[in-house]
């Protein structure tokens, strides 16, 4: 049984997670608007991988008879200066994220709730992921910055990206 603050943690981070696929996916209308179909497509995948964070979440609340209370989602930026400045505030947010689920652990670790803890270390694991190819991106789009060709053939490059379901909710499906 989850503790009343973990509970209120958790319900906060379901929130976290929507807010954070709202601003991924105005990323992602933004790079649209800009003719950068590519870096659009990349951003509607971390859309899609932020909706099912806030799944397995909410899967695991109700998998331990705690209820979800969907809070109001908060507002985001609508307009970047450029690709390279979504992508360093890509790495800010995700390091963000990456406090607010040490938190999550913390307050497990204090409980000795070892059913939360394994459950969170799916999320430590998939933080260090996240954060790893914000900076992989910051560092391709500041080698072609001023560079045109080398920015479309990039930006063909991330239009390659796929979403793919992620293994807890792939493992829940079977
Ligand atoms: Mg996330």
């Amino acid at each position: 049984m989850l503790s009343q603050k973990l509970h209120d943690a958790i319900n906060a981070q379901v929130n976290a997670e929507l807010w954070s696929a709202y601003l991924y996916l105005s990323m992602s209308l933004d790079a649209e608007a800009k003719g950068h179909k590519g870096v659009a497509n990349w951003f509607y995948v971390q859309f899609q991988e932020e909706q099912a964070h806030a799944r397995i979440f909410m899967n695991y609340l109700n998998s331990v008879d705690a209820k979800v209370e969907l809070l109001p989602i908060e507002a985001v930026p609508s307009a970047w200066d450029s690709v390279l400045d979504m992508f360093r505030q890509t790495l800010e947010h995700e390091k963000k994220v990456t406090s607010l689920i040490n938190n999550l652990a913390a307050i497990a670790d204090a409980d000795k709730d070892y059913a939360s803890i394994n459950r969170l270390a799916w999320f430590i694991d998939e933080q260090v992921e996240e954060e790893e190819s914000a900076r992989e991106m910051i560092c391709a789009f500041e080698a072609v910055e001023g560079n045109k060709y080398g920015m479309y053939m990039l930006d063909k490059e991330l239009g390659a990206r796929v979403y793919n379901v992620p293994s807890p909710l792939a493992a829940s499906a079977e």
